[in-house]
């Protein structure tokens, strides 16, 4: 739903003004977010935008800082669970072109917040640059993964970002390396900003041995994620030494079902919403899980999927 629109603050289109009116750019009014996610489930964003350029960003960052309105950026929407009452607020996603660039300035890649993660990775491999082949299976956009530090057996995003631009809540844009830059264990400290662009140092390799790589980690990554179902999400974080999956299995929780939400048996750290599950089907099943990890294992486990 993409509409220049009035509306009341409810979210209902209709004749009462957005505090958006006067802004050069389309904002839409009760967007549905489940779309814009891969579980498919949740509420509708009480204002969505889809901002042209980072100057267009910036008018909607800053009229949400001075109205005190709410704001979140959505990715690829691999990694969300969206409520049923939604978010009330206003939802930005970086679809527009001038987010997506990719640009090989050897030995680094300059990328931005919008682009897919799986592009991003071709591309580098297709210029003959290794560092992030392991991170192919990865859906989302670069934005997302990395807020989330995302990465696997083989590293994390992290270990490859040399400089970031990040948005803050007023509308002014900064460029952070170095010290100010904090990856961890599936988290970093650009969860307050919205990510641009960044900058990836990588190394040279060759490219065809690059592609085989890349290719091998590819079938790997698809035999361990659930095969044919798109409407999924990872649950947990892996626990050091351990990982969600092994003990989600241990645990006997491979069975446990919330309404229309169940666990992805063979890849148990998987929620699968079937047809008709509600938002609030996954939450429970996610608690449940959890709550079986505990009494048996006496191990807490954390949710990698994060709900807003
Ligand atoms: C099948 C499957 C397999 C997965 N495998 C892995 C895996 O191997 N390793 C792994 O780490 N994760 C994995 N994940 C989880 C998920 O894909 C990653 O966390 C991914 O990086 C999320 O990216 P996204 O663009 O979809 O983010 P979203 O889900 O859209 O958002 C996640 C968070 O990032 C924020 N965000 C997004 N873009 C921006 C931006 N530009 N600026 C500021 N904040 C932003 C959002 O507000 C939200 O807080 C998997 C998920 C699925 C469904």
């Amino acid at each position: 739903m993409t509409q220049r629109t009035t509306a009341d603050e409810g979210g209902t289109p209709g004749s009462v003004a957005t505090p958006f009116d006067d802004l050069p750019m389309a904002v839409s009014v009760a967007e549905p977010l489940a779309p814009h996610t891969w579980l498919g489930v949740g509420g509708a964003a009480r204002f969505f935008c889809e901002p042209v350029d980072v100057a267009a960003l910036a008018r909607v960052v800053r009229r949400c800082h001075e109205r005190s309105i709410p704001l979140r950026v959505i990715g690829g929407g691999s990694n969300v669970l969206i409520p049923t009452a939604g978010f009330a607020g206003m939802v930005v996603r970086l679809s527009a072109p001038a987010f997506s660039s990719i640009e090989v300035q050897r030995p680094e890649i300059v990328v931005g917040a919008g682009a897919k993660l799986v592009h991003v990775v071709s591309a580098a491999v297709q210029a003959g640059l290794s560092g992030l082949e392991t991170l192919v299976g990865i859906p989302g956009t670069v934005g997302g993964a990395l807020v989330g530090n995302a990465g696997g057996r083989g590293g994390d995003i992290g270990d490859h970002v040399r400089e970031v631009s990040v948005m803050l809540p007023d509308g002014g844009v900064e460029l952070r390396s170095g010290a100010a830059l904090t990856f961890g264990s599936r988290w970093s400290n650009l969860d307050d900003v919205i990510v641009i662009s960044c900058r990836l140092q990588l190394e040279d390799e060759d490219s065809d041995l690059l592609t085989k790589r890349m290719q091998k980690r590819w079938i790997v990554d698809r035999s361990e994620q659930p095969a044919g179902v798109r409407s999924v999400a990872m649950m947990f974080k892996d626990p050091h030494g351990s990982t969600a999956e092994s003990l989600v299995t241990q645990a006997g929780a491979r069975d446990i079902r919330a309404g229309e939400a169940t666990v992805h048996a063979p890849r148990s750290n998987f929620v699968v919403a079937h047809p008709g599950c509600s938002s609030d089907d996954v939450r429970l099943l996610v608690e449940n899980v959890r709550a079986r990890v505990r009494e048996r294992l006496g191990i807490e486990l954390t949710p990698q999927i994060e709900v807003w």
